[in-house]
């Protein structure tokens, strides 16, 4: 078998002195690993592709029985700049990614995460200053897409709208962790929810649904408050705990 496809390359590494193995996503075919045989040394088949972050198109075959797949050559169509030279800004990317290839490896949802993940590199490309926040709007994101998150626009038992009155403060609602449902303060006081709650200001609803939602570019021209900061990043930190199992630890994601 074989074919040809955008693919974005996630990792490279070193197996033999001229060999390389490459971990890359694809939009159709989720989290691939796939072996560039004289890679290290080939610049006419695979010339500056096979760096992690660089948007390429592969040719990719499977041997015979299918029980490895190849990399037979890559033009590269895209590859970041800022973000080799900049170790904070690689950091987040690389953060950013990891989570991708813990909630999506397979072909489901791979549309999203690859659209997404180039959405997220072009926006830390471009941006004077990223803001560590940025990861976790875009697990926010990356969750959604993958089917595991909760309405921050309504009230999940009244259907009362979340985000308003936002210059005046407004009420604190609630997020339920393991009920992934956020509610109103009027119905979180009638108790239609078991578990504890988070609170959450009308700003943090509107930062966790409809900016999310518009995805990396709009999460960096942001002023976001202290206040929504803290309790955001506590949102998307306890909601991926709880339904993906998943707690950053030093330089990966681990399941807890
Ligand atoms: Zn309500």
């Amino acid at each position: 078998m074989e074919f040809t496809e955008k693919a974005l390359v996630l990792k490279v590494g070193a197996f033999r002195e001229a060999d390389l193995w490459v971990r890359f996503l694809s939009p159709s075919r989720g989290m691939l690993t796939a072996f560039a045989f004289g890679g290290s040394k080939s610049k006419r088949r695979f010339c500056g592709c096979l760096d992690a972050l660089c948007e390429v198109h592969f040719r990719v075959r499977s041997t015979g029985r299918g029980e490895y797949l190849c990399l037979e050559e890559g033009s590269l169509l895209n590859a970041p700049r800022r973000l080799r030279s900049d170790w904070q800004r690689l950091g987040l990317a690389m953060r950013c990614i990891k989570f991708l290839e813990a909630v999506c490896p397979g072909s489901q949802g791979a549309p999203e995460a690859y659209s997404l993940a180039c959405d997220l590199l072009r926006a830390l490309e471009e941006e004077p200053e990223p803001d560590t926040l940025f990861a976790h709007l875009f697990r926010a994101r990356a969750s959604r897409e993958q089917g595991f998150g909760a309405d921050f626009e309504r009230c999940a038992a009244c259907g009362a709208p979340l985000v308003q009155d936002m210059d005046q403060g407004g009420t604190t609602h609630f997020l339920f962790v393991e009920e992934g449902r956020v509610l109103c303060r009027a119905c979180a006081g009638r108790k239609f929810a078991a578990g504890r709650p988070l609170p959450l200001s009308p700003e943090s609803a509107y930062v966790l649904g409809p900016v999310v939602d518009a995805g990396p570019s709009a999460w960096l021209q942001l002023e976001i408050s202290p206040r929504a900061r803290r309790e955001c990043a506590a949102a998307v930190d306890a909601l991926v705990r709880y339904h993906l199992g998943l707690s950053w630890e030093n330089t990966r994601y681990k399941h807890v």
